[in-house]
């Protein structure tokens, strides 16, 4: 879709699904009038009241059925992830339908034992006679916008905590999924109260309703640039916002590199679902020693990847989601082909039809490229022949992205050493852009790529509110009540030799302590009427 195209379509009433692989229409979704989004998330919240008084247990039940319901549509939502993605089927199957399986699993298990009454360890000498435990309790509706890139895979990180947790959600889908989004509701709808999960078509627009309806929360996945706006339109509510945005995610090929692994690696890394993957490889610096081996390997590689309208039922690199992605990308590509960069596969427009576009792999000697500093989301990456690791990491650094990198090494010591000099979220090392699908591990974002964690235990948190509740059996007053008289500031003064490192602070702090203490106990336990 061209930008003018784009604008058009945000002023219809409806969103007309093309299919990535040949343009045709799929569908046309009514949007969501912007006037009913208040009603919408209305009814989520008054549907939240009763879902967050079940027993955990009890929701971990509908949870459960809801998860053997997505496996029994799994091969129904990968076609329709196929039809409307353009995802290959293998694509589809194993980065959303089935890791999404692994995902229900972790929550169910896992959720009771987070949102469980903590008690909180009270030093009896600090603390005596008292007691002290954290609840949990749900934020109340939480906002969720999603994106095209994964449609059921992602919005599912969030679903399926926040409903744990107790929390109603109101989801807007990507308006380039929308009936991706219409089929993950109904395979929740069925063991959710009504309303509960409220679901929101439509673009910008609906997006902006949804931020601006009484929520509690926000949890975004999307651009950096979308992030920011609704950064600002939330940033007078003071509500909790998570915010998973782009990348530019390095991958570090070292001279004692697998350069059979690191090759078949950066090149998956890179072009999986299109390089329409946040955590898709999309610059390569390769040490000088191994640059030329390891560029003859990618080379390679990229000779035998499938793409295109004719590569038939079974391909490796799917088209783009749509006009104006494949516009964004051949962007890049055409300004490193103008600036003269050696090309280890050119890229180019591939068939008449559809959004379908050939990889693209530049020996970038510049960082000043596009290709180098904005995310391309597309498949297109560079190789840049750097003198050393430490020209790696500062050259991998370099950027105002923070997602996620790879480093690639037979030296398993030596991989996290560089790991732990590259201010990014996650990194892995020998391995590459599919940590997302480890549902107990953190995936979060720096600078540009955002901040708040989706899976682990540390997403839960997000989207719950600790409550503390301290229990004292105490009579009488604390020695720090009022009156604030000399024998408290004498008793402070003690205390604080006494706390003071060294014997002789200890031993000279210690008889205002034992004197000043207990007389000032005694005194504050004597009632005043
Ligand atoms: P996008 O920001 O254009 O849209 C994301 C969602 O936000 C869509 O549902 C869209 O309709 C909605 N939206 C757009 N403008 C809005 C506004 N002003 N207010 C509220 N909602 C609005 O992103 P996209 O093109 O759909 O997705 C690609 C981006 O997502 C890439 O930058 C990619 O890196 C990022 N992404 C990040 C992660 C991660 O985990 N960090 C995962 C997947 C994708």
């Amino acid at each position: 879709m061209s930008t003018a195209a784009a604008a058009d379509s945000a002023l219809s009433d409806v969103i007309t699904v093309r299919s990535p692989r040949d343009g045709s229409v799929l569908a046309e979704v009514t949007k969501t009038p912007v006037a009913e989004v208040a009603a919408i998330a209305g009814r989520a919240r008054e549907a939240q009241l009763a879902w967050a008084l079940l027993p955990v247990r009890e929701r971990v039940q509908r949870m459960r059925n809801i998860r053997n319901r997505w496996a029994e549509r799994g091969l129904e939502l990968a076609q329709l992830l196929m039809r409307e993605g353009g995802k290959s089927e293998a694509e589809a199957l194993t980065s959303e339908v089935l890791p999404s399986l692994n995902l229900f699993d972790y929550w169910c298990k896992a959720t009771p034992g987070f949102l469980a009454r903590e008690r909180v360890a009270l030093d009896p000498l600090n603390f005596p006679r008292k007691r002290g435990f954290i609840d949990y309790e749900p934020l109340g509706l939480i906002a969720l916008v999603t994106p095209w890139n994964y449609p059921s895979s992602i919005p599912l990180r969030a679903l399926v905590p926040a409903l744990l947790a107790g929390n109603a959600v109101l989801w807007k889908p990507s308006e380039f999924a929308p009936l991706t989004g219409h089929l993950v509701h109904e395979i929740f709808a069925p063991d959710l109260p009504p309303g509960l999960l409220g679901l929101v078509q439509g673009d910008f627009a609906q997006g902006e309703a949804v931020i601006d309806a009484a929520i509690d929360g926000v949890s975004f996945t999307g651009s950096a640039a979308t992030g920011r706006k609704i950064a600002k339109r939330t940033a007078e509510r003071l509500i909790p916002v998570s915010l998973e945005l782009g990348g530019k995610n390095a991958a570090i090929v070292l001279d004692d590199a697998d350069l059979d692994r690191a090759s078949a690696g950066v090149v998956w890394g890179a072009l999986a679902n299109g390089g329409q993957n946040c955590a898709a490889v999309s610059r390569v610096y390769v040490v000088q020693s191994v640059a030329a081996e390891f560029e003859r390997r990618v080379r390679a590689r990229l000779a035998l990847v499938k793409s295109g309208p004719q590569a038939g039922e079974f391909f490796d690199v799917p088209p783009l989601i749509n006009a104006r992605q494949r516009e964004r990308v051949a962007a890049h590509v055409d300004e490193a082909t103008a600036a003269g960069i050696e090309a280890l596969a050119p890229g180019g427009l591939l068939g008449e039809q559809g959004y379908w576009y050939a990889p693209a792999a530049f020996k970038a000697p510049t960082d000043a490229l596009a290709i180098v500093r904005e995310e391309t989301f597309g498949p297109a990456f560079t190789v840049t022949a750097v003198a050393d690791e430490a020209e790696a990491v500062r050259r991998a650094n370099d950027s105002e992205y923070g997602l996620s990198a790879s480093v690639w090494t037979r030296d398993l010591a030596r991989g996290e050493r560089v790991a732990k000099s590259l201010d990014v979220g996650t990194i892995t090392v020998n391995n590459t852009s599919f940590t997302p699908v480890i549902t107990n591990a953190p995936w979060s974002g720096r600078r540009s790529s955002g901040h708040g964690t989706t899976n682990s235990h540390r997403a839960l948190a997000e989207m719950v509110k600790p409550r503390f509740i301290l229990l004292d059996w105490n009579k009488g007053a604390e020695f720090w009540w009022f009156p604030h008289d000399e024998s408290l500031v004498m008793l402070a003064r003690g205390l604080l030799k006494f706390l003071s490192a060294g014997f002789a602070n200890k031993l000279a702090g210690l008889p205002a302590v034992l004197k000043l203490l207990p007389a000032r106990l005694k005194a504050l336990g004597r009632p005043v009427v």
